[in-house]
């Protein structure tokens, strides 16, 4: 049954990581190493069972490699879950078994931070392995906090998209935390109108400070704005939003932004120009790569913004080729790969 499943989404390797002690009970995906070691976040979250868990770890780890593919980066794709609530079950210990776990694998994957993870977890891996990173380094050196870099990526988008000026122009934002946050920042500096809605009070507030408005969370899809950018959760982008939606453009930094598959032509069907998620929020895993590879944050500013002409050339093919964008970016990673494996 399991070996079906990964021959469905085409997996390399799924390792389960027990250790009693440490109450540690995770999954690694290595989805595809073709570009090179498998990259992506570990999310710990209390799972309702271990099949939940399961389907979890081995989309997100499928979604990694068509990221950092697309991304122009040689790194294939993978991720971890750590069955746990991050707010009780948080050891030293528990991350420290983790972190021998990922050592075990020997640089088929490397882990950084994702959801219910944070730079303190990274440092107690780090105690048991070189194959981590989301860990501040010294000036200069590429490393830390992604969500700024991936607040650039999307920023970088919405301004190609918007002709190359957002200014006087209205974005609705839905979600301003430290992506929604940061990419209202930029949007604010260069004039453009914000409309934001969280269901973080306090998320809602510090955004408020630069001059936004606010709508009510069940109704941020459907005001009347030039871009709505989703920065919150997935699945936003339903046969019930859609019909509903108040912007012509839609490209914000949440993952796995369309519910289904169907909901890509669904977007097009409306007329609507859709930016694939996951060739805008590579900002993050750019910075992320980076830092693993030692490089300077420099060059990591250069390939974020390049994040931009990218996802125009997608939207051109998309155009050229009558098919939704999410497709178009799709063939790119099954090319990049195919031309890798033949290389
Ligand atoms: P975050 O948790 O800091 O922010 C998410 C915000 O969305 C929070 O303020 C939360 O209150 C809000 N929210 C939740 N449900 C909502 C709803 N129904 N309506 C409105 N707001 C709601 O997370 P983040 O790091 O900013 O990430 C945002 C999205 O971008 C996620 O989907 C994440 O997977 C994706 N992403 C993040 C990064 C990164 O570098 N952090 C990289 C790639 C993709």
């Amino acid at each position: 049954m399991i070996f079906e499943t990964l021959d469905t989404y085409g997996h390399e390797q799924v390792v389960f990581c027990h250790n009693k002690d440490a109450g540690l009970k995770a999954i690694i995906a290595i989805h595809n190493t073709t570009l090179g070691p498998a990259l992506g976040g570990t999310r710990m979250w209390p799972y309702k069972s271990e099949q939940e868990a399961l389907n979890d770890v081995l989309r997100l780890s499928r979604g990694m490699t068509y990221k950092n593919a697309v991304a122009g980066l040689d790194i294939g794709g993978g991720k971890a879950v750590i069955i746990g609530n991050p707010a009780t079950d948080k050891s030293e210990a528990l991350f420290r078994a983790f972190g021998q776990f990922v050592e075990s694998l020997g640089g088929r994957y490397i882990t950084a931070e994702d959801v219910g993870a944070t730079v303190a977890d990274m440092r107690a891996i780090a105690g048991r392995t070189s194959y981590v990173a989301g860990i501040p380094k010294e000036h200069g050196q590429a490393g830390g906090d992604p969500s700024p870099m991936t607040a650039l990526g999307t920023f970088v988008s919405i301004k190609a998209l918007l002709g190359g000026s957002v200014q006087g122009r209205t974005i609705a934002m839905q979600g301003v935390g430290a992506v929604g946050f940061h990419t209202c920042k930029l949007l604010a500096d260069e004039g453009a109108k914000l409309v934001i809605a969280d269901v973080n009070k306090t998320n809602l507030a510090r955004a408020e400070t630069l001059g936004a408005e606010m709508a009510p969370v069940d109704q941020i899809h459907a005001v009347k704005a030039d871009l709505f950018s989703p920065c919150a959760l997935g699945a936003g982008l339903n046969a019930q939003t859609i019909p509903e939606l108040g912007a012509p453009i839609i490209c914000g930094a949440a993952n796995n932004q369309l519910a289904t598959e169907e909901d890509g032509a669904r977007l097009m069907a409306q007329g609507l120009t859709y930016a694939p998620d996951y060739v805008v929020n590579a900002g993050g895993i750019i910075s992320v790569s980076a830092e693993y590879l030692g490089e300077p944050e420099e060059a990591v500013d250069a390939r974020v913004r390049a994040i931009a002409p990218r996802l125009m050339s997608v939207l051109e093919t998309a155009k050229r080729e009558n098919i939704p964008p999410h497709q178009a970016a799709d063939r790119i990673v099954r090319e990049r790969i195919a031309a890798a494996r033949k290389g």
